[in-house]
């Protein structure tokens, strides 16, 4: 199954499991999903010996699910996009920032 597919099979079945919600609540479950991402990150972070990534995958997909019914409602090719802007990423030039994460430079 490609992830257009999913998008457009879990897309459906989201809309009509949860009465077509407002898209604004799809981005609310996204939110609070990739923060129990997080806290699992955190938890796996902490605990590094611990071999079990079940939660994390679980969370990960929680989270591409999400995305996938918000790109069917507003229409986006999820995977083109993805596509197109690992090419843009792939380009620039990172910055570590002080939390560890990285900044691209922003042109002038
Ligand atoms: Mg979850």
């Amino acid at each position: 199954m490609s992830l257009s597919d999913l998008t457009r099979d879990f897309g459906g079945w989201a809309d009509t499991t949860f009465e077509n919600p407002p898209i604004q609540a799809y981005g609310r479950k996204l939110a609070h999903e990739v923060h129990e991402l997080n806290n699992d990150l955190e938890d796996f972070g902490m605990n590094a010996d611990n071999p079990d990534r079940t939660n994390i995958g679980a969370e990960l997909a929680d989270c591409l699910l999400v995305l996938c019914a918000i790109a069917n409602r507003a229409g986006v090719d999820l995977e083109r996009e993805a596509l197109k802007k690992f090419e843009i990423n792939k380009g620039r030039t990172w910055i570590k920032q002080a939390d560890g994460t990285h900044q691209h430079v922003k042109k002038a």
